[in-house]
This record gives C-alpha cells, structure tokens and sequence, in this order.
C-alpha cells in the first residue's frame, strides 16, 4: 500500500481517510445486497417470490446502471473516451450513482489511481499486492475484489487525479447527490413493481430482485473487472501491468472485461476491439454518437491496436 508520503506526484496520492460512519456506509451498502444475492436463488427456488414483472425490472436497472457506470464513470469521465451533450452527461452521471459504487468524483479518481500505479504500490486494488504464492494470490484476489474498499485509509486524493471534474458543477452537484442516487436506486423498482402488480408483494418481490439482488449482482461484475481482469484470461496487446481479456465476463460487465484491450489503449471507447468481442458499452456510445449527442468518440484506430499488439497472442494467467 501506498503511504501518504509519496513522492510521484506534486499531491498526495490518498485523500482523507473514511470516517467511522462512512466506513460503516460502506459496509451496509455493500454487504446487504450481497446477502440478498446470496440468498436469492435458494429463496426464489423455494418460494417462487420472483414474477415476470420482477425480471424485466431486475434487467432494465441493470442494464441502466451497468451503463451508467462503464460508458458514464468509466470511459466517459475517467478516460474521455468522447464528449456528450449536457443531459447525457448528467443522464450518465446519474445512472453510475445508481450502481452505488460510491460517488461519481471519488470512483474516477480511484480508477485513475488504478491506471497509473497499475498492479504496482499504490493501485488501491491490484490483486499482485501480497506476491504470487497461492495464498498471497488468494489474499490478493480478495483485497481487489472487494477488501480494498474496506479499508478506510485506501482512498484517493481527488484533487490530484481529479481536479477536471471537480472544476465542473454539474459533476460537482450529481457527486454531492449520492445519497440521493442510492435512496432512488432502492425505492424505484420497489415503487414500480408495487405499481405493476397493484400489491404490496410485488413491491417487495421487486425491492429484493430489482433493488437488493441487482446492485450486488453489478457490484460483483464491476469488482470482477479489477480482480479476476488482473488475474486470468489473454494478453493480446501491450500493457505494462496483468490486466487480461477474459470473455466470460463479457456480456455481464458490458464489454469491460476486454481488459487487457482497455489497459493498453486507455482511452478508446472500445474495448472489444476485435471482431466478435461483444461490448455493449461501445455500441451505446455508437448509438449516442449516431443521435448526435456524442462527438469526438476515440474509436480504435488499426495502425494502433497493430503497433500495440504483441507478437505472440498468448492466453497465461
Ligand atoms: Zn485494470
Ligand atoms: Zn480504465
């Protein structure tokens, strides 16, 4: 782990440590709906508590928040992948709130952190932290999956790696809003499914498919990106750390599991840059850049990928 004292930069790289209360936030907010996902399948098999009205509303916010996160947090504003209009921006802005993955700001400036110290000291959450050895590995996945976030000086300074955004108060006032982002989260499927079904069942059943399950279901895809992408999986281009291209992942995480692709060539706003690799995110932006609310989208230029790719296409873990 990085200490504050570090010298690469002309500000501190950690921010001020989470307090007491927004530690236990954190724990709340990320252990409840997990208990929930762990629950869900033994529960739905035994009760049959899980409608029609509940999948397509556990979808719809899934598929919105998953979105909001990859093309609006993450190739959006930590990357500049293109330049929106100003209600998709705050629309993206939004949404990634709603995937109650922190607040807009603090999720960009950790991810930049993650990008320039990757899987070297100072990555809050790189899974080659402890070594190499089974149980350093072991150890490793779990501090980049999801230990790293329960640690309450593991945060990074935001005025160091994100003073654009901090500069623009529509970002600024939809950061500030977190906590409203992560009440309406919770409420709306419950609300919506109560008004489906016209019964309070239906508002509950949707609260703990489309509420509950949904955000820990993401919260584990997302999370999947920074320890099971570092870990296995092919390392077709250049990249100075272990980020890997594992497919499986690719339809649940929105095409971010093109890690490897997303490593060596940050700011493209593809990451499946091959023929077949499926990534929803870049077909969003394609479509937000179609409708003109989208423009100067970096799209992957072939001269690049060939000079970025290794000689050899390997798959090692
Ligand atoms: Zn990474
Ligand atoms: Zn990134």
């Amino acid at each position: 782990m990085a200490t504050q004292t570090d010298q690469t930069g002309p500000k501190p790289l950690l921010g001020e440590p989470r307090d007491a209360g927004r530690q236990s936030l954190v724990y709340l907010f990320l252990l409840v709906p997990m208990a929930a996902l762990v629950a869900a399948v033994p529960l739905a098999w035994a009760t049959g508590l899980l409608s029609w009205t509940d999948i397509a509303l556990t979808l719809a916010f899934y598929v919105l928040t998953c979105h909001g996160v990859t093309v609006g947090y993450h190739r959006l504003f930590t990357h500049g992948s293109f330049k929106p209009n100003r209600p998709v921006k705050i629309a993206l802005a939004i949404l990634g709130g709603m995937a109650v993955q922190g607040p807009l700001i603090s999720w960009v400036a950790d991810h930049r952190r993650h990008h320039a110290f990757s899987d070297k000291e100072g990555d809050p959450h790189s899974p080659w932290l402890y070594g190499t050895s089974a149980w350093a590995l072991t150890k490793g996945f779990w501090h980049a999956h999801m230990g790293w976030m329960f640690e309450p000086r593991n945060t990074t300074n935001e005025e160091r790696f994100a003073p654009d955004l901090l500069k623009d108060p529509d970002l600024v006032r939809v950061d500030r809003l977190f906590w409203l982002w992560t009440i309406l989260t919770f409420l709306l499927p419950a609300v919506l499914g109560g008004l489906v079904t016209m019964s309070w069942t239906g508002a509950l059943t949707a609260f703990f498919w489309a509420s509950l399950v949904r955000v820990s279901a993401l919260h584990h895809a997302t999370w999947s990106t920074n320890s099971v992408c570092h870990m296995i999986g092919a390392r077709p281009f250049k990249s100075r750390d272990k980020a890997a291209n594992f497919w499986p992942l690719a339809l649940v995480s929105g095409g971010e599991s093109w890690h490897n692709s997303h490593h060596a060539d940050q700011s493209c706003a593809r990451h499946g840059v091959k023929r077949g690799q499926i990534d929803t995110s870049a077909r969003l932006i394609w479509l937000l850049e179609k409708a003109g609310w989208a423009t100067n989208v970096k799209w992957p230029a072939p001269e690049r990928l060939a000079k970025l790719a290794v000689e050899r296409h390997g798959a090692s873990a």
